[in-house]
């Protein structure tokens, strides 16, 4: 939900200049949480209810980590759907690329916070046989295309502010941490997201040089995991300011990705960064809607010449504490070809490609370039011809 401030913020940032408008339908799917754990499956759920936390009251009580076998479903799906150009659907997974040290950070008496990079594996007696070999095989088969969300999802220093004074918020970190869970977000949104801390003495944006260093730190571990470069990212709750989107630059980073709300068109910001911004919320682990409100907003989209974005989290996919998945894929699975019915020449693309699109005025699909027409204007009129079929 958008407060008052949020709404503000976008509006103050509202692009103006360098908006982009495409001849043809684009989907592209952009989900967030990969790679971070959150309750250890049944096991650290009855831990923690053991331990007073009365869990089941909220779905992110139920938020666990995708299996493999849920990363494989999603493939599947993925994989029997196709564009205009034979090219399959393709979703934009961001990774959070470490997860809390519990051993470690219990071991020195929760003083201090010690993070554990995917590329090592998962935390303690977390398993998940079989995930990351998951990922890059969907990644391989086109389905998958991984972008950068965070080292951590929460912000470092309001948590380490929590560690160092005894009180209800320490004892909570306590309890979790040594059921092997970081965090539950909505019990706890004093740990803020990994940019922005949202708490005095120090609310707000953390600094430039400390937002820099997450973020180089991130890109390592991203390259490390998935022996490439990130090329897209999305800050942690979507809290990015000009600090972030500069550090994303010096790392490399083409296209930021931006929450759902104002149904803006991509638009290049003053460092040549393309910004998407989403457009249809399709999350039924929370609220469904139904597939003639999916498919209004994105006729919404394609009439005025813009992308359907798509956003839908991991936990949409989870089963391990609950069956998000089955009704998940079943949403989009109908969606997809219900797109795909009335739009025989959509194009199913990701970040990158929407950036060479605006580029170039053309991306490389599987059976050689795709050119579609794009215009550029200030998002209202007078656009300028940027590249033609
Ligand atoms: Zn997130």
């Amino acid at each position: 939900m958008l407060t008052l401030v949020d709404r503000l913020r976008r509006w103050r940032t509202k692009p103006t200049d360098r908006a982009f408008r495409f001849s043809r339908p684009l989907v592209l799917l952009q989900s967030d949480d990969w790679g971070r754990v959150g309750v250890r499956d049944r096991e650290g759920y009855e831990q923690l209810r053991a331990n007073g936390i009365h869990l089941g009251e909220n779905p992110y009580d139920y938020y666990s980590l995708e299996t493999a076998e849920d990363v494989m479903a999603l493939r599947d799906m993925l994989k029997r759907h196709r564009d205009a150009t034979g090219r399959p659907a393709c979703l934009v997974m961001n990774f959070l690329l470490a997860n809390l040290d519990f051993q470690k950070t219990t071991e020195t008496g929760f003083q201090s916070i010690h993070l554990l990079p995917l590329s090592q594996g998962l935390p303690g007696a977390w398993k998940r046989p079989g995930l990351f070999e998951a990922y890059r095989q969907g990644i391989s088969d086109d389905v998958f295309y991984p972008a950068l969300h965070g080292l951590t999802h929460f912000c470092r220093p309001a948590v380490e502010r929590a560690l160092t004074a005894p009180g209800d918020r320490n004892n909570l970190l306590h309890t979790l941490w040594k059921a092997e869970t970081p965090y539950i977000y909505w019990r706890m949104p004093w740990i803020g997201y990994e940019y922005c801390n949202p708490e005095k003495p120090q609310a707000g944006f953390l600094e430039a040089e400390i937002q820099g260093n997450l973020i180089a730190e991130a890109a390592r571990e991203f390259q490390r995991f998935f022996s490439t470069v990130p090329l897209s990212a999305c800050a942690p709750g979507y809290r990015a300011n000009d600090d972030t989107r500069r550090a994303w630059s010096q790392c490399g980073i083409r296209v930021a990705q931006n929450g759902s709300g104002g149904a803006l068109p991509p638009h290049m910001d003053d460092r040549g960064m393309l910004n998407l911004h989403r457009t249809i919320d399709v999350e039924p682990f929370e609220r469904g809607l139904s597939l003639e409100k999916y498919m209004q907003l994105a006729e919404r989209c394609f009439e005025r010449g813009i992308p359907a974005i798509v956003s839908i989290h991991s936990i949409n996919f989870h089963s391990s504490l609950k069956d998000f998945r089955g009704p998940a894929l079943r949403v989009l699975d109908e969606f997809l070809g219900a797109l795909e019915a009335k739009h025989p020449n959509l194009l199913y693309v990701h970040d990158t490609d929407v950036y060479e699109l605006v580029s170039r005025g053309k991306f490389k699909g599987p059976r050689g370039p795709v050119s579609v027409e794009v215009k550029q204007g200030d998002g209202k009129s007078g656009s300028t011809m940027l590249g033609a079929r």
